[in-house]
């Protein structure tokens, strides 16, 4: 059988104690080979103006201190040496030729998952990758993938009776359910708190915690 490669996406503005435990509990309970962080760049669907964005430089530095000594993770810094929107097509496209013959497991929350008929080229992203939809506290709306099953992959996908596996029909790759303990913890929480001259302490990496409570980006008005 071929490695499992675990690819987790995001902005990660900033990473936080959430992802961080996502990523564990995804790769014990898959048993992937590894992790890789891949921070988004230039994310298209975060660049309204209402969100303050940190430099892409910095939340990646920030991730990559996060993870330093777990031999499990690693970060990629494919989508920062791109220019232009960072789309998770292309990402997945760059990553699957580069890896081969590993078999890549895209990691997402059920949050991010729900959302996915605004990314590009939906409907090619599990044929692509094998999916990891994690649960997001503090509830989701609903146990079965099929409570959360995108439009743009309801023709495509079949879901199990038990809600918690879907198989492309052409492409073979899963879409599994990953129930996690996880933290009630929000990028979006963070940047208000930074905002507000409030702690962060035990939310964030703490060696990431005082680059993160300096960021210029935070400390303005939107968060
Ligand atoms: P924001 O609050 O700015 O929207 P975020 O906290 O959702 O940010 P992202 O970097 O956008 O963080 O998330 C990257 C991925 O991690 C997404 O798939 C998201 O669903 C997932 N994720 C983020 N926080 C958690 C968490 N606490 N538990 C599980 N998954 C999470």
């Amino acid at each position: 059988m071929n490695q499992l490669i675990g690819i987790f996406g995001g902005t990660f503005n900033p990473v936080h104690v959430g992802h961080l435990r996502a990523a564990e509990e995804v790769a014990e309970i898959l048993s992937l080979a590894r992790v890789l962080f891949v921070p988004a760049s230039d994310p298209p669907l975060k660049r309204d103006g209402d969100v303050a964005l940190a430099p892409a430089s910095d939340r990646f530095r920030w991730v990559e201190s996060a993870i330093a000594g777990n031999p499990h993770f690693e970060t990629s810094d494919v989508e920062l040496s791109r220019s232009g929107p960072s789309y998770l097509v292309d990402t997945l496209q760059l990553l699957r030729s580069e890896l081969a013959p590993a078999e890549l497991v895209f990691i997402l929350g059920e949050d991010a998952f729900a959302q996915l008929d605004a990314w590009r080229a939906p409907e090619l992203l599990p044929t692509l990758a094998h999916f990891a939809v994690v649960t997001r506290p503090p509830g989701s709306a609903g146990h079965s993938l099929a409570d959360w099953l995108p439009a743009c992959l309801t023709g495509s996908v079949e879901v199990d009776s038990d809600g918690q596996l879907a198989r492309h029909r052409t492409a073979g790759h899963w879409i599994r359910r990953v129930p996690i303990s996880g933290f009630d913890v929000s990028a979006t929480d963070i940047r208000g708190r930074v905002r507000d001259c409030r702690s962060i302490r035990y939310l964030v990496p703490e060696i990431a915690r005082e680059p993160i409570e300096k960021c210029n980006a935070y400390r303005g008005q939107p968060t």
